[in-house]
C-alpha cells in the first residue's frame, strides 16, 4: 500500500448460528492508496468486500468452520476489529494498479521512463554473443 490514508466503512450483522457459533456477515468498503505501476504515484482504489466471518477462540476451532465462512481467531475472547479489517483489505487489494490511461502524473512518467532510456543491449552483454565467442575459439 502506498500509504495508510483512506477510510474504511464496515457493516456487520452479528448472530449466533445453530451450532452456537458467532457469525458476522456484512460488507466492507474502503478507499486505499496503492502505487500505480506506470508512474509509481499513489492511486486511490475503491474496494468492496463481502464478509462472512465466524469468530472462534483458537486455531483448532477455526478448522471446524464451514468453508462458507472466514474464521477469525479471537485473542483473549476479543477480536481486534481493525486488524481484521486490514487483513480483509489486503486480501482484496489488486496485485497491480494503474491510473486511468490519461490520469498518470506526467512528470513522474517522464522521470520513470527516462531512467530506462538506454536500450538493454548497451547495458548487459548479449548472452548469445558470448556463446558465439566460445564457438570461435
Ligand atoms: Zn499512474
Amino acid at each position: 500500500m502506498a500509504s495508510d490514508e483512506g477510510d474504511a466503512f464496515i457493516h456487520l450483522d452479528f448472530r449466533v448460528d445453530e451450532d452456537r457459533r458467532y457469525i458476522a456477515t456484512g460488507s466492507l468498503k474502503a478507499t486505499v492508496q496503492v502505487v500505480c505501476q506506470r508512474c509509481m504515484e499513489a492511486v486511490p482504489q475503491e474496494l468492496s468486500v463481502d464478509l462472512s466471518l465466524a469468530f472462534v477462540y483458537d486455531e483448532d476451532h477455526a478448522k471446524n468452520i464451514p468453508s462458507d465462512y472466514d474464521p477469525v481467531v479471537m485473542t483473549d475472547g476479543d477480536v481486534i476489529l481493525a486488524d481484521m479489517v486490514e487483513q480483509e483489505i489486503i486480501l482484496a487489494l489488486p496485485i497491480v494498479a494503474y491510473h486511468e490511461e490519461s490520469g498518470c502524473n506526467p512528470t513522474a512518467v517522464k522521470y520513470a521512463s527516462s531512467t530506462d532510456d538506454a536500450p538493454d543491449d548497451e547495458k548487459k552483454p548479449n548472452p548469445f554473443s558470448i556463446l558465439a565467442d566460445l564457438k570461435a575459439k
